[in-house]
């Protein structure tokens, strides 16, 4: 089976496959052509994450994934939440922020959410998926595995950041892999 990753962020394609792959499934992911560029003006990461199935649906007429994710602060209301991609310029500039944001809060909780959602080649959506990983911002960024915002994320139960754990660990825990493991197990039900 072949399944388009409605994304342009290749991190989040490697670590699909990685956690496929630890979970014995034989599904090959591949990219979406360049002019994938969907606007995102959903109002909730379910929206979102539809918009972008939808339109690497549309280019392609392949099984489609879709994940929207983010990084959403209790002391900022949700904040970046939906907005995490576009809350500053480049990635520092938004780790930067984040940490300058929180200079002054002693609630430092968070959590990252992914939303996940596969249509089939006609574009019908047959599954939604949402998972979450939670823990705390910390105040001085460690660490150079992953991406994104990871070098400020310690989840719970973890002494170290997102972005010290190996690749194997952050996939043990991740959003991304609790919204996986439930599109998986479905995907094996069509196996059947
Ligand atoms: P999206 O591509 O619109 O879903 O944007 C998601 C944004 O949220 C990314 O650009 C990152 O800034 C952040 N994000 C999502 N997942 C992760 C993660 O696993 N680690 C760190 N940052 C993440």
């Amino acid at each position: 089976m072949e399944i388009v990753v409605a994304t342009n962020n290749e991190h989040k394609l490697q670590e699909i496959e990685a956690i496929c792959k630890s979970q014995n499934l034989n599904i090959k992911f591949v990219l979406p052509p360049k002019e994938f560029n969907p606007v995102e003006d959903g109002i909730s990461f379910e929206e979102n994450s539809y918009i972008k199935a939808k339109a690497a649906n549309v280019l392609t007429h392949k099984y489609t994934l879709a994940d929207d994710s983010g990084l959403c602060v209790k002391a900022l209301n949700g904040a970046p939440g939906l907005y995490s991609n576009r809350f500053a310029g480049t990635q520092q500039e938004k780790i930067d922020k984040i940490l300058k944001l929180l200079e002054n809060k002693d609630d430092r909780s968070a959590k990252f959410v992914c939303v996940m959602t596969l249509l089939d080649e006609k574009g019908n959506v047959k599954f939604v998926a949402n998972g979450e990983c939670h823990g705390s911002i910390i105040r001085e960024q460690k660490g150079v595995n992953g991406f994104g915002y990871d070098p400020v994320f310690l989840p719970n139960g973890k002494t170290l950041t997102l972005a010290e754990l190996s690749e194997e660990e952050k996939n043990d825990i991740s959003h991304r892999r609790n919204a996986l493991i439930q599109v998986i197990n479905f995907l094996k039900t069509l196996d059947k």
